[in-house]
This record gives structure tokens, C-alpha cells and sequence, in this order.
């Protein structure tokens, strides 16, 4: 695997992808960015979000879900936002969550979150131009076929980085 060094060397390069996670409207607060890196061993994604929605409550960590989902635009209608990106991004026709769009779910960390996770499951080629959607809930990795984890909350588009992006 990598060293210290070589992930440091990484995330210092332009992502070959980027998204930018834009809130609905009903969570405005919410934005971030994702940064995909192409690696001989796959592709790192690191995701940055700002703005989630807290709650007060005594218990443990709460959860995010994340996924790829086939469309291509962030658009939707009143009572879901983001109809438009579709399902998961899923193209071998398996059960959730071996979906190919299928990630691990956020940390909510103060309204912040950090996410790095190495994918091999697919290829730069097969997600440009699709989106990744980050839920109000978490994934409980079995409900068909979306994980049961609630409403979507934030999109953005994967497509070529902007130029002032590291
Ligand atoms: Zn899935």
C-alpha cells in the first residue's frame, strides 16, 4: 500500500475528477467538495463537506449516506430535490450495497466531515459526468436498493476539476 509520503504526494497533484456538493434547498447550509485522484491502486476519493445538520443528542457518532448514482444532473422537483441523479450507479445489476456507486457513509463531526477511501470498483471513465449524493441517514448496507438512508441532502456533478483546484 501507500506510504505517508506517497498519499502526501498524491493529494499535492490535480484530482483527475472533482464534485462540488451543493445542499438542497431545504439544506442550504450543507456544501462540500470531492476530489478524485487516479492511483496505481485505484482511486482515492477524498470528500470535505461543511454544514450538515446537527442534532443534540447524548449518543455516538451519526452517519451520512454516500453513493455514485447514474445521473447526470443534480436536478429534481419540489418534494425530492435531486430526483434526477436516479439510483445508485449500478451497472452489473447487483444488490445493494454491492452497487459499483456504492461508499462508505460520512462521520458527522460538528456539522463537518472528512472522508479519504481508496475505490476499485470503478473506473474514472465510468463515473464522469454521473453524481455523488450525500443522504440525511445512514446506510444500513441491506435495504433494497438504497440502503434506507433517507433523504438526499447534497449533489454535486463528477467532472473534470476546475483549473484553481489543487
Ligand atoms: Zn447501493
Amino acid at each position: 500500500m501507500f506510504t505517508i509520503a506517497q498519499l502526501i504526494f498524491i493529494l499535492g497533484q490535480q484530482p483527475a475528477a472533482c464534485a462540488e456538493l451543493i445542499g438542497s434547498m431545504s439544506n442550504a447550509s450543507v456544501m462540500g467538495m470531492a476530489h478524485f485522484y487516479q492511483t496505481s491502486k485505484g482511486i482515492l476519493l477524498l470528500v470535505q463537506v461543511q454544514g450538515l445538520p446537527t442534532e443534540v443528542q447524548s449518543c455516538g457518532p451519526t452517519f451520512f449516506g454516500l453513493h455514485i448514482h447514474e445521473g447526470a444532473t443534480c436536478t429534481g422537483t419540489n418534494a425530492d430535490p435531486f430526483a434526477d441523479v436516479g439510483s445508485h450507479y449500478n451497472p452489473e445489476r447487483c444488490a445493494h450495497p454491492r452497487h459499483t456507486g456504492d461508499l462508505p457513509p460520512l462521520i458527522n463531526s460538528n456539522g463537518n466531515a472528512l472522508m479519504a477511501v481508496l475505490v476499485s470498483s470503478f473506473s474514472l471513465a465510468d463515473i464522469m459526468g454521473r453524481t455523488l449524493v450525500i443522504h440525511s441517514g445512514p446506510d444500513d448496507f441491506s435495504t433494497q436498493p438504497t440502503g434506507a438512508s433517507g433523504e438526499k441532502i447534497a449533489c454535486g456533478q463528477i467532472l473534470p476539476c476546475p483549473m484553481q483546484n489543487p
